[in-house]
């Protein structure tokens, strides 16, 4: 039975200066009472001596110990100033050991729950219940040491080569409303720099002119999806960097051009929309599948159904034009890219071909330099894996981000490679 209270404190409080005054065995969560060791404190304005004016008891929640979770509960003393011509009238004691001010968190309690929260990707709510205390507790705590860790300097540091792309931030509403944000990206380190709202262009072209002409002139290269609207930010912001199409908005572009035709030939044949028998329907995902992903029995059921749904060849014609595009990305050198996005672009305009094709085709010429660019640099948008990583892991929590806030600081925390190592010693926010 310990009942020394230096023992108590080495045991569940382990501060200097700190005195247990004893422990609340209540069944439950136990609470270790505590208080400052008292010494003479001076004014913060005047430095004359001050008087204690009142007490009050703050409870907050610990790290949880031997299977227990645990409060403590901490005796503050609040000071007033006895000089007369001292404007400073009362303040509380503070100790950022203990807590950081308006946190219900101990401080280690809230670096822990942050690198749950933050780096595992654990829900909020999970945490909460591991301490005993309630979502907002927790969340509090992660949005305060996580911003001070994603706003440290030296995460966001000189980048080459940036990406824009957007992404689904949460579905709203009772109609399901759409919310998205673009994220920024550095495609060399694949690290998510910043998350702004929606998908205009102010948002990223602030955020990036606020970095200063030195770094914007530090990137040389970019890559976007096939948005006229990031494009826009680059010709503005970043006009000197050589912008490259990301090869995986292009491909999944000429695939949707493939749904279309699918969609419209059946519509055109049936008189309505794909129903579980029609051969198109039943062929519509290994139309957009790679073609050498499909093995002997799979093309050939491809073209059995085809043959049997698409009369006029339009969504095998498709099929091909988008084969075609993917094929492009295996040509070896940025100099016979060039000539072979060129007669992809010739072949497509021609007006025998379905409307989805010669869609394609103006896309790959509206786009050309930006596709073929990727033959020279190589580069793709960034860690759309882990921000999609993220969305899974807080759909599977079914936390919908209400707040683009919490939306911010999660994924940043999760995809923005902080430096993990600073977070026993960042001041939270
Ligand atoms: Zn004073």
């Amino acid at each position: 039975m310990i009942t020394d209270p230096s023992l108590i404190n080495l045991f569940f409080v382990n501060l200097e200066g700190v005195r247990v005054l004893g422990v609340d065995d209540e069944p439950g969560i136990p609470e270790v009472h505590i208080e400052l060791v008292r010494q003479l404190v001076g004014c913060p304005s005047c430095g004359v001596v001050a008087r204690v004016q009142s007490r009050s008891a703050v409870r907050l929640i610990d790290l949880s110990m031997a299977g227990r979770k645990v409060a403590l509960v901490w005796n503050k003393r609040r000071f007033m100033c006895i000089e007369a011509v001292c404007e400073k009238a009362t303040w509380t004691e503070l100790d950022h050991r203990i807590a950081a001010p308006r946190l219900a968190l101990t401080d280690r309690a809230g670096r822990w729950a942050t690198y749950q929260v933050g780096a595992q990707g654990r829900a909020v709510s999970d945490v909460a219940s591991d301490l005993g205390c309630d979502w907002h507790t927790v969340n509090n705590a992660v949005l305060s040491y996580g911003e001070a860790l994603i706003e440290h300097p030296g995460r966001f540091g000189d980048v080459s080569s940036l990406g824009l792309d957007e992404h689904l931030m949460v579905r709203t509403g009772e109609k399901h409303k759409l919310e998205f944000v673009t994220t920024i990206v550095d495609v060399q380190r694949a690290q998510l720099l910043d998350v702004v709202p929606d998908r205009k262009a102010e948002g990223p072209k602030q955020r990036l002119r606020a970095r200063g002409s030195e770094w914007c002139a530090g990137v040389t290269a970019g890559a976007i999806d096939l948005s006229a609207t990031y494009k826009s930010v680059f010709d503005e912001v970043l006009p000197h960097a050589t912008l490259v199409a990301d090869p995986f908005h292009v491909v999944k572009h000429a695939n949707s051009k493939v749904d279309e035709c699918r969609r419209r030939v059946q519509n055109e044949a049936l008189g309505h929309r794909g129903h579980k028998i029609d051969p198109l329907y039943k062929v519509r995902r290994m139309l957009t599948m790679a073609a050498e992903r499909l093995d002997v029995d799979g093309q050939e059921k491809l073209l059995g159904l085809l043959k049997a749904g698409d009369r006029f060849g339009h969504v095998q014609a498709t099929w091909t034009a988008k084969e075609a595009t993917r094929e492009l990305y295996d040509v070896p050198t940025y100099e016979l890219a060039q000539p072979f996005i060129d007669e992809l672009i010739r072949d497509m305009a021609d007006e025998g071909w379905p409307p989805e094709v010669r869609s394609l085709g103006r896309t790959l010429k509206r786009w050309r330099d930006q596709i073929i660019a990727w033959h020279k640099l190589h580069i793709t948008n960034g860690p759309t894996e882990s921000m999609n990583n993220l969305a899974k892991r807080v759909k599977r929590v079914a936390f919908g981000f209400r707040s683009f806030k919490n939306y911010r600081i999660r994924a940043l925390l999760y995809a923005g490679k902080p430096d993990w190592s600073l977070l026993a010693t960042i001041t939270p926010r």
